[in-house]
């Protein structure tokens, strides 16, 4: 059997762990599984904060990993206890939305998820949805395994961008426990707070209500095995997805923009955010969008909402630029009829995100690299995704 993610989940559902009546993956216990070359990972997370209970398990781990996998495998465990966990039940909520999102102190991980992508922008209207669908496109076409968490809840137009209006999310039963199937469209697995509301009902998502739906779309929903989950936020930098972003190991957050001033001045607001002690989510990069216009046939670029300000802004902060899209009648027709414009076959506006997303990929490799193994999820195992190819 081959060292890998998925044969070292599907054998470790063959323990249990004392105090649990399921296996340590469907009970949660499992939380995290890394695999570089022969060194592997574990993040587990229990109940029972008896150490001898935990020892046993570490060794049964171990042990059946050598015997059943690869028995060179230079095997990691990290043991966390589970602290207090709020009783959603209790009435004594202070009623903060952060309450609801934070069960465990800690950020939890999403089993199965390699890389989670915050795609951000202070600013409604700048594109941050467009580049969501077309970026998690771009990556699909190139083989990885991609989903979007769209979770702006005050316009979530990622089903129509994607086709998949009206979707109705169904429960199944995945080892015993019940998750919710995503859509999926053009081989990206799709979760919106959209497809819970009637697009002609006007729902405000309170915002306690609209943490809790998100968190329960995030960690119930059946993903499977993915290279990347894109997260569509809600403009702003409002207190829903302030809590969001500390609930999630977020692995890094990409900043959308135009170059108009008053769009610069929120981008600025928005990277503070990430960037604050509390948070900490690591700025893949800036992305300039609407950059300009050019007509057909002209060589003259229109700047629209002004030139080049989101480079500036990045040099300024000292933060990569991951590239610019113009204005182009065709990226929004395509969004508009539901069909991703990166997945047309070498047009501008396709090779634009096939550039971008390559380097997202870049950024996000960096990234791992640089960061300490222990802080957030790390690429691993993907093997047919193109994309991160050399
Ligand atoms: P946000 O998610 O930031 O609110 P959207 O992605 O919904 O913004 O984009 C707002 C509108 O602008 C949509 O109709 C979209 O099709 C259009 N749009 C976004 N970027 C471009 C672009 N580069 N060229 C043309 N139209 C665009």
């Amino acid at each position: 059997m081959d060292l890998n993610k998925k044969n070292i989940i599907k054998t470790l559902e063959k323990i249990t762990f004392s105090g649990e009546a399921d296996n340590i993956v469907s009970s949660g216990v499992l939380q995290n599984v890394q695999v570089f070359g022969d060194q592997v990972d574990i993040g587990l997370l229990v109940s029972n904060p008896a150490l001898q209970a935990r020892k046993r398990l570490e060794v049964d781990i171990m042990k059946i990993i050598h015997s059943d996998i690869y028995e060179k495998a230079k095997i990691k465990i990290t043991c966390e206890v589970q602290k207090k966990v709020k009783n959603p039940d209790s009435d004594n909520s202070d009623n903060s939305e952060s309450s609801d999102v934070n069960i465990s102190s800690e950020a939890k991980k999403i089993l199965g998820v390699d890389s989670i992508i915050a795609i951000s922008s202070a600013k409604g209207g700048v594109g941050k949805s467009t580049l969501t669908v077309n970026l998690a496109a771009s990556l699909a076409k190139k083989g990885c395994k991609v989903g979007i968490l769209d979770a702006d809840i005050y316009g979530p137009s990622v089903p129509t961008m994607m086709d998949v209006e009206g979707y109705v999310p169904k429960a199944v039963k995945i080892n015993d426990v019940s998750k919710i199937e995503p859509a999926e469209s053009y081989g990206v697995k799709i979760m919106s707070i959209g497809f819970f509301t009637k697009l002609d009902q006007a729902v405000v998502w309170r915002g306690p209500m609209a943490s809790k739906a998100l968190n329960q779309m995030i960690f119930d929903t059946n993903w499977g095995d993915l290279d990347f989950l894109f997260l569509d936020l809600p403009p702003g930098t409002g207190d829903i997805h302030l809590s969001l972003v500390q609930a999630l190991p977020i692995n890094g957050a990409i900043i959308v923009s135009t170059p108009q001033n008053v769009a610069l001045a929120d981008a600025r607001r928005g990277i503070k955010m990430f960037q604050q002690d509390s948070i900490s989510v690591p700025i893949l990069g800036l992305i300039e969008n609407m950059a300009y216009f050019q007509a057909e046939e002209s060589d003259e670029k229109n700047y629209i909402f002004g030139e080049a300000g989101v480079k500036y802004l990045s040099k300024d902060l000292n933060i990569e630029f991951l590239g610019e899209v113009p204005i182009y009648k065709s990226l929004r027709e395509a969004s508009d009829f539901g069909r991703p414009a990166s997945l047309q076959e070498s047009t501008d506006v396709s090779k634009v995100f096939d550039n971008i997303s390559k380097s997202v990929v870049e950024q996000l490799l960096k990234r791992n690299k640089d960061l300490p193994p222990t802080k957030v999820v790390e690429i691993t195992n993907l093997v047919g995704c193109s994309a991160i190819k050399k």
